[in-house]
């Protein structure tokens, strides 16, 4: 038996493949290599090449495979994009994960792990997001996100039992495995200040400085990538005593704003991170921090890897890979 892990090449994928390996179980990666890369892949583990809308595909690596229940990150996930080319994102995101979907129904698979965001929720309402709260998002990516959510609760009926995770900041890195966050273009706060540390990339641009927080920059929930692939794990495990399809929120329930942000990536690389003030960036909610009383209660998960693990991890990746 084998768990497929669709998007396994990228980052928040190879992480989780590199985790369930660790757990001793088998794994198939199917990436189109559109965001990912091939290199993330450990040696030994089967790699196919394609799309998820590809359904005689899918039907074939499920049986060849003896896969048992798929974990789904490919997507298209850079919420600017999905404001320019909301088409590239309903069509690669919602079109492309139905067709996912009536793949494994006609494989037989039953059981799916769903790669979400907090971005399904839009501005808070209150300063701790409960899965409860209401969705109202600002951007067609987090609409993609939230409509598959909904396509995976209907699909219950068909036999479909389903998970969905809501990431809240991934960060992080796994360095002495060579994994870590390689976007193209980056958006992402790490990644972006420590390249601006490193001289590699120009200075930051703060996106706004007057927001109603202890310091005025915006504050976010950073948990480790590697946090995340346990909560994969997790999830997958409890995935038999799911009746239909839920969702968990993933966030250590702690927010730092971006000055603190950079504070540490600057303890980390022994130099001020170069930045600089500029204007909100549209879309940002002021505030937007998990409670995961819920994945902490049923999962059994907690994040255990702080924001200065999460930097420090970073830091190496990115130095190395300098
Ligand atoms: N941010 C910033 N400058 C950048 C990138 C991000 O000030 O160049 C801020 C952004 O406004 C947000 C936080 O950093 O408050 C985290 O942004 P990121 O894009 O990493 O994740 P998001 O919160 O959008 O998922």
């Amino acid at each position: 038996m084998s768990i497929l892990v669709t998007g396994g090449a990228g980052y928040v994928g190879s992480h989780t493949v590199r985790w369930l390996r660790r757990s001793g179980q088998s794994v198939v990666v199917l990436d189109d290599l559109s965001t990912g890369h091939r290199c993330a892949v450990p040696d030994g583990v089967p790699f196919v090449q394609g799309s998820v809308d590809d359904p005689a595909l899918v039907v074939d690596i499920c049986r060849t495979h003896a896969v048992s229940a798929v974990v789904h990150f490919a997507a298209k996930s850079l919420v600017g994009e999905s404001v320019s080319n909301p088409r590239k994102y309903w069509t690669g995101n919602v079109v492309a994960t139905h067709a996912l979907l009536g793949a494994l129904l006609d494989a037989e698979v039953g059981k799916l792990v769903f790669s979400s965001t907090a971005a399904v929720y839009g501005e808070p309402e209150t300063p701790h997001l409960l899965e409860s709260h209401p969705k109202r998002p600002m951007n067609p990516y987090g609409r993609t996100k939230l409509v598959i959510e909904e396509l995976l609760s209907d699909y219950a009926r068909l036999g479909l039992r389903s998970i969905a995770l809501r990431y809240f900041n991934a960060a992080g890195a796994e360095p002495s495995d060579g994994l870590g966050e390689r976007h193209d273009p980056e958006t992402h706060l790490v990644p972006l200040a420590i390249g601006a540390a490193l001289g590699t990339r120009p200075a930051l641009t703060v996106f706004g400085n007057d927001y109603a927080t202890k310091d005025g920059t915006c504050v976010r929930d950073y948990v480790h990538v590697s946090d995340l692939a346990d909560a994969h794990e997790k999830a997958l495990a409890r995935l038999d005593l799911v009746d239909g399809h839920t969702a968990y929120n993933l966030g250590s329930g702690d927010g730092y704003t971006v000055k603190e942000v950079l504070d540490q990536v600057a303890r980390a690389a022994g130099v001020p991170v170069p930045h600089t003030f500029g204007p909100r960036r549209a879309g940002d909610p002021a505030v937007l921090v998990a409670d995961s009383t819920k994945a902490r209660s049923e999962l059994a998960w907690a994040p255990v890897r702080s924001l200065d693990r999460i930097v420090d991890d970073a830091w190496r990746f990115h130095s190395n890979a300098r």
